[in-house]
């Protein structure tokens, strides 16, 4: 019978731990209220998500939260769409994405032809040509959300985990821009999976401090207010993102 308690106290606390990571978004309530994300919601308007990032960021929350719940609908995809977007465009948001063909950005977030601006390399790493691109976005096409988006079971992140010996070609240019956050997981000495999602967090989190300081556009920006820069991680098996909470309440509004 003591045993039977032992185990029962145990998976209690393996639920408890590990279901909000697989079954939710994870913003605390306190934060969902500031942003207005409601339970139950799944819809928030195109034009204002363009024009507020934090009803943009809602946008992005409520957009996912159809994808992993089975209810997409593959929003502004018609013909109609195609030919209206041949004035211009103006996507709510910039997305600063890893490679791998599991996260699929308009498709994690249910979102449609002319709303996301993305740039995708192995673990989001950036160089100058991200950082132009990102820019333009901003500057010309007034996109004020900025999402660096990171995803669990990264390869480019388990990479900088193991630093390789020899690392194929321009490889090694990954692993160094990740190594940073890889040091710190190892140095928390956690099981193998917990150290990787450790140092994915850990990355995205570095990556955001990076562009809320990168001189001349962004660092204004974000420090104004104008322009919203947070981060967030996809779990492969839910299908949710969990935005990072640390990089939500250091924005202006919680300030
Ligand atoms: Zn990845």
């Amino acid at each position: 019978m003591k045993n039977l308690f032992k185990s029962l106290f145990l998976i209690i606390i393996f639920y408890s731990t590990i279901i909000p990571f697989v079954n939710g978004q994870e913003l605390s309530s306190a934060v969902q209220k500031e942003l207005g994300v409601e339970e139950g919601q799944y819809f928030a308007d195109r034009d204002s998500a363009y024009l507020d990032p934090y009803y943009g960021l809602k946008k992005l929350i409520y957009g996912n939260r159809r994808f992993a719940e089975d209810k997409s609908i593959r929003p502004r995809q018609t013909d109609a769409d195609l030919k209206s977007n041949e004035a211009g465009q103006s996507p709510f948001a910039v997305i600063i994405g890893c490679a791998d063909s599991r996260v699929p950005n308009e498709i994690i977030f249910d979102q449609g032809v002319g709303d996301l601006f993305i740039t995708r390399t192995a673990g989001q790493v950036m160089a100058e040509a991200s950082y132009g691109t990102i820019e333009y976005a901003v500057e010309v096409l007034k996109t004020k959300l900025i999402v660096v988006l990171g995803h669990e079971s990264c390869g480019a992140v388990d990479a900088a985990m193991k630093l390789p010996a020899n690392p194929p070609g321009h490889v090694v240019t990954l692993i160094n821009a990740i190594k940073p956050a890889s040091l710190r997981a190892k140095a928390e000495n956690l099981p193998a999976k917990e150290a990787l999602n450790y140092a994915v967090k850990e990355n995205v989190i570095e990556q955001v401090n990076l562009l809320r300081s990168l001189e001349p556009v962004l660092s204004r920006k974000s420090d104004g207010g104008e322009v919203l820069i947070v981060g967030a991680v996809y779990n492969l098996q839910s299908g949710y993102v969990h935005f990072i909470e640390e990089t939500i309440t250091s924005l202006p509004k919680f300030n």
